[in-house]
């Protein structure tokens, strides 16, 4: 596709967005009046405006209905979670049974820990990305411990090779092949939250099988953002947030898949609590819990409400929209801010690269040398909110939902005066 860098071919591409109406289902924070622009959906989406009548209509039931609210509000809070199951069944590509919505992410790979990481003294390790998430490394760590071994031989970690910026799908299987029958677990990033890497998940699940071991993914960078296809890639378990490209709000609950093959087990390990026993027995508060035939019987406790509300409201709108169509105008919104990039670099001195190898969803990150850390300040002055990583990065999310190919534009012509000023002041 031959882009322009010019405001009339943005809105041109804006006019003819297919997707167009969707920006304004949410509210944008505002500088000097104006909408900034919003590059942060990978980290926090933006709040969609039918979030609040979802809540409201919580909020009255309790208020009208008290404990009533259970069995009779207007969606009953007692199987609330049930409604989340379908939508992103279709969003993560699974089936609706093999998907539960409870707890917060990290909480939920750590049960799912309990389940599916269960080490012997031949086969405990543990292969994970290099620089995984903070978050998924303490966790592994604190698993590995808990079972006993120590961290230092029990965790593996791929790296990336030398001078490059990226992880190849090759080195990752050579190294599960070379672990063999010591390998429990295959724990990865789906989308790396750094570079914007997209792994192939298929490839490595097969691989990490292959060998017997179990393969789970944490996708809190991946749900809402690229195409999954978790039951057909026959993995073991995922899990995601949905506070990222979900826009489910702040801290939300986060969303489980586990395998078909797993559910209706009864020898399987698991942490359990009374939301997860069969729901006609629930009630009579017997001793024996018996496991619901889905990925709720991971269910610990009643769901929070309160909490799915905004969640529901927002896969109301993933329904509207479909991930097929969300997938095409991220492809070419990214498209196009890349090429913005390079145009802005081609203008003045090159002082930026982008690190983002082309499997990719909607992140592009981009690296700055010299003193990246007063243009990314320049950026957040002047209304583009982005966000910095240690060292040098700036991460750029245009998320397809709400951003506009006029918002890309705009960000170039600011990141052009940004550059300049700080160059002069070197
Ligand atoms: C955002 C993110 C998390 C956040 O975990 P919470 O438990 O929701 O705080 C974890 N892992 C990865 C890879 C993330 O990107």
């Amino acid at each position: 596709m031959l882009f322009q860098n010019t405001l009339s071919y943005a809105q041109e591409l804006d006019n003819d967005d297919p997707l167009r109406k969707f920006r304004d289902k949410f509210y944008f924070p505002k500088l000097d009046g104006k909408k900034v622009i919003y590059f942060t959906g990978n980290s926090l989406g933006l709040q969609p405006k039918n979030s609040q009548e979802y809540v409201d209509e919580i909020m009255e039931d309790w208020r009208n209905l008290a404990v009533e609210g259970h069995f009779y509000a207007k969606k009953p809070w007692w199987d609330y979670h049930e409604r989340l199951a379908k939508p992103l069944a279709k969003i993560v590509g699974a089936k609706p049974k093999e998907i539960s919505v409870m707890n917060t992410l990290t909480v939920n790979l750590h049960l799912l820990m309990v389940s599916f990481y269960r080490p012997n003294q031949k086969r405990y390790k543990i292969l994970c990305e290099e620089k995984a998430f903070p978050s998924d490394q303490y966790m592994l760590q604190s698993q590995v411990r808990f079972h006993g071994f120590d961290p230092k031989d029990a965790i593996v970690e791929v790296g990336k090779r030398a001078g490059e910026h990226q992880w190849h799908t090759e080195d990752i299987i050579e190294k599960i092949k070379e672990l063999g029958d010591e390998l429990a677990l295959v724990l990865i990033g789906g989308v790396n939250y750094y570079n914007g890497q997209v792994f192939d998940m298929k490839s490595i699940t097969a691989a990490g099988k292959s060998v017997g071991a179990k393969v789970g993914w944490d996708l809190a960078h991946a749900a809402g953002n690229i195409e999954l296809k978790l039951h057909d890639w026959d993995l073991d378990f995922a899990a995601w947030c949905s506070y990222k490209y979900m826009n489910s709000g702040p801290g939300n609950a986060s969303g489980v898949f586990i395998h078909e093959n797993h559910l209706a087990q009864d020898k399987i390990t698991r942490f359990e609590g009374w939301w997860g026993t069969k729901k006609e027995s629930r009630f009579l508060m017997k001793k024996e819990f018996e496991p619901i035939a889905t990925a709720d019987a991971w269910q610990l406790s009643n769901p929070p409400v309160l909490a799915l509300a905004p969640y529901l409201a927002s896969l109301t709108l993933f329904e509207e929209v479909g991930m097929s169509a969300l997938i095409q105008k991220r492809d070419k919104i990214v498209s196009y801010l890349e090429f913005i990039l390079h145009e802005i670099d081609k203008e003045v001195e090159s002082s930026f690269e982008i690190i983002t190898p082309p499997e990719r969803g909607c992140q592009l990150s981009v690296l700055l040398h010299g003193e990246g850390r007063s243009l990314f300040d320049y950026l957040m002055a002047n209304g583009v909110i982005t966000d910095w990583r240690e060292p040098n990065v700036i991460r750029l999310a245009p998320a397809p939902f709400y951003c506009s190919y006029t918002d890309m534009y705009n960000f170039g012509q600011i990141l052009k005066r940004g550059i300049r000023a700080k160059n002069n002041k070197a």
